[in-house]
């Protein structure tokens, strides 16, 4: 049986022009869901993981917006919110999806700690954005207040930047590989895992920062032995010459094509380029093959029939 690690990306749970409410997060992972019980019927053996950017983004205002009355939470804190809260919808709707076709699997979030170095240099250089936008002089009192760091978002206000470290272990792997094994269906590293460091005597401590999914999902693919990565996003694969005339969407790559493409910048810092960092990673880590492919498209590029083929 084919073990596949699927990473869905954030439309798979919230839209652009989705506002954000309950029933539409809960409509598009029910249609996910669909998708993610055809693989199952087509044999393959899933473990999943999700990003959070939108939730997450979500949570911090509302946190912002209250802390004259509430306490506001740090990020680690609010990782683990919006991996209970999208581990909740996404489990829901399997088991529901998964009754439909008379399939009796269990389904299980974990809520995965992630380990990164203290010592990694993004902590010296934080900049991931997240939150809401402020003035000059929002951005002065929250440094003072709060000890953020905030930098100029492409002239659109300041932001608050939080550094983001490269994932090394996922701390709760051993459980999350002995559920897999054990054919139940898990869902963990929501989010890119909740980053954590671990200090004197082997004792964890959460960090004010954001992993990126694309990376984290290469950890808990390797970790638990799949064969495959499967990436789905929101474009049908990956491009060169993304959004130029002479764009060209590829039907398959090496790993040493992708170190090549990776040196022309050919992808969006943020977006495309992890995906493919944490491809040529899955494949030297032993790792068989990627696919990079739309939501939409996820059964057939598992057939070789759509999407970006990594391969080594
Ligand atoms: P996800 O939530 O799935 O991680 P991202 O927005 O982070 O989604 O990444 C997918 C996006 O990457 C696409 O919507 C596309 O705009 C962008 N992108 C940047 N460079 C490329 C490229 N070379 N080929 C394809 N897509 C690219
Ligand atoms: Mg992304």
């Amino acid at each position: 049986m084919e073990k596949v690690c699927v990473a869905l990306g954030g439309n798979a749970i919230l839209r652009y022009k989705d506002r954000g409410t309950a029933e539409e997060q809960f409509e598009n992972i029910r249609k996910t869901a669909e998708y993610l019980v055809r693989l199952i019927r087509d044999g393959f053996k899933i473990i999943i993981t999700h990003g959070n950017g939108p939730q997450v983004g979500d949570i911090l205002i509302r946190n912002e917006r209250c802390s004259d009355i509430l306490p506001p939470m740090p990020l680690d804190v609010l990782g683990a919110e919006s991996q209970g809260m999208i581990g909740y919808m996404i489990q829901q709707a399997l088991r529901n999806e998964l009754r439909k076709v008379g399939l009796d699997i269990p389904v299980i979030t974990i809520v995965t700690q992630v380990v990164v170095d203290k010592n990694d240099p993004a902590f010296k250089n934080p900049e991931k954005f997240v939150g809401q936008f402020y003035t000059v002089w929002e951005a002065e009192k929250m440094k003072k207040e709060r000890g953020w760091i905030l930098k100029d978002d492409a002239g659109r206000g300041y932001r608050r930047v939080v550094p983001s470290p490269k994932p090394i272990f996922i701390v709760e792997i051993d459980t999350i590989k002995r559920l897999y094994d054990d054919g139940v269906l898990v869902i963990a590293a929501g989010g890119g895992g909740i980053p954590v460091v671990v200090g004197e005597e082997g004792k964890l401590q959460g960090v004010e920062a954001v992993i990126d999914k694309d990376l984290s999902a290469e950890r808990l693919a390797t970790s638990v032995g799949a064969d495959t990565l499967l990436i789905l996003t929101d474009v049908e694969g990956v491009a060169i010459n993304f959004r130029k005339p002479n764009q060209k969407f590829l039907k398959e790559m090496s790993i040493v094509q992708a170190r090549e493409y990776l040196e022309q910048e050919q992808f969006g810092r943020g977006s495309m380029k992890p995906k493919i960092e944490a491809a040529v990673k899955f494949i030297t880590g032993g790792g068989k093959r990627v696919i990079i492919s739309s939501l939409e498209q996820g059964e057939k590029a598992l057939k070789g029939e759509a999407g970006t083929l990594i391969h080594i």
